[in-house]
C-alpha cells in the first residue's frame, strides 16, 4: 500500500497514463481507499485541464479588457503576456 506522501510524486504519471501499470494500479488502489488523495488528484486534474484550455484558446479582447490589458496597436505586434 502506498502512503499519502508518495501520491504527489506519482499523481502526474497516473493522470498522464504514464509510468508502469503496476504503479498506476497501486495509485488507483490508494485513491479508492483514501478520500484525501482522491480530492488531491481531482484538484490536480482540474488545474491541468484549465491550464491546457487557456493555452489552447487565443487571448480574446474581452479577456484583455477584464485583465486591464489593451492591444497597444490592433495591427501591431502585441505580445501575449505568457510569451
Ligand atoms: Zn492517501
Amino acid at each position: 500500500m502506498l502512503s499519502c506522501r508518495e501520491i504527489p510524486n506519482l499523481a502526474n504519471d497516473y493522470i498522464n497514463r504514464e509510468g508502469s501499470m503496476r504503479t498506476r494500479v497501486m495509485v488507483s488502489f490508494h485513491l479508492s481507499q483514501c478520500k484525501n488523495c482522491r480530492t488531491y488528484v481531482r484538484g490536480l486534474k482540474i488545474t491541468r485541464s484549465l491550464v491546457s484550455e487557456s493555452v489552447r484558446q487565443p487571448v480574446g479582447q474581452e479577456l484583455l479588457n477584464t485583465l486591464g490589458l489593451q492591444h497597444p496597436d490592433r495591427d501591431g505586434s502585441f505580445k501575449e503576456p505568457n510569451e
